[in-house]
């Protein structure tokens, strides 16, 4: 079984994802982690973030892998919490742009979804990744709401008009890129969360699974 799971950036995609593969017993797949991994390695090695066939070799030459929680391992250590630095999040919309970085990486998660059942989330999982996904959906809530919920998880609510700008900035990038855009597939269920816990929205996600199943 694939559940592909799209949306903007800091809609909960992660957290959803997560809950949700525990509770049907599949892998979580981060995709995000890998674009994340290859602009981490780029900026560790002075790779400009604007040289596509330099990120392409390093997103060809990385070893990306999965610990059992999930969190992803970048020739075998941690990637957290180096790929969650703001460095990193100005720059990932850049490389993962980069047509031949996604032809490095997309089989990769390909791969993981061949050992086992996978809930999957980025940008583009319902759309290229798994378009033939049995469960797709895509998540949303306002662009307040997201920043409001990032400010709070990481404890500095002073910061949130930053971090809407940053999400704005990266959403628009990753929508209007050429390849892979981030976009709906016609066949995703949309779910607004805006307003809405955790658990209600893995709840609301369950009950279309099952539902569908049946
Ligand atoms: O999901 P997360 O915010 O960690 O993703 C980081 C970035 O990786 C996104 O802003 C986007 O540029 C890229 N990405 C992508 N395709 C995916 C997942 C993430 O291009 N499937």
């Amino acid at each position: 079984m694939i559940i592909a799971i799209d949306g903007p950036a800091a809609a909960g995609k992660s957290t959803i994802a997560r809950r949700l593969a525990s509770a049907l017993d599949l892998a979580f797949l981060d995709t995000g982690a890998m674009y994340r991994a290859v602009t981490w390695a780029a900026l560790e090695r002075d790779v400009p973030t604007a040289d596509a066939e330099g990120c392409a070799r390093l997103a060809q030459e990385l070893d990306l892998d999965f610990d059992p929680e999930g969190r992803i391992l970048i020739d075998g250590r941690p990637g957290e919490p180096g790929i969650r630095s703001s460095a990193v999040d100005d720059a990932v919309s850049q490389v993962s742009a980069h047509p031949a970085v996604r032809r490095a990486v997309v089989p990769k998660q390909r791969e993981v979804a061949e050992r086992r059942g996978v809930v999957a989330e980025g940008r583009d999982i319902g759309t290229v990744v798994f378009p033939g996904a049995d469960h797709k959906f895509f998540l949303v809530a306002s662009a307040e709401e997201r920043a409001r919920r990032r400010a709070a998880q990481i404890g500095r609510p002073e910061e949130q008009a930053t971090i809407e700008a940053a999400l704005r900035r990266r959403d628009e990038l990753d929508s209007t890129r050429a390849d892979s855009p981030l976009v709906r597939a016609d066949d995703a269920v949309l779910v607004e969360t805006d307003g809405l816990g955790v658990d209600q929205v893995v709840e609301a996600l369950l009950a279309h699974v099952r539902g569908v199943r049946s």
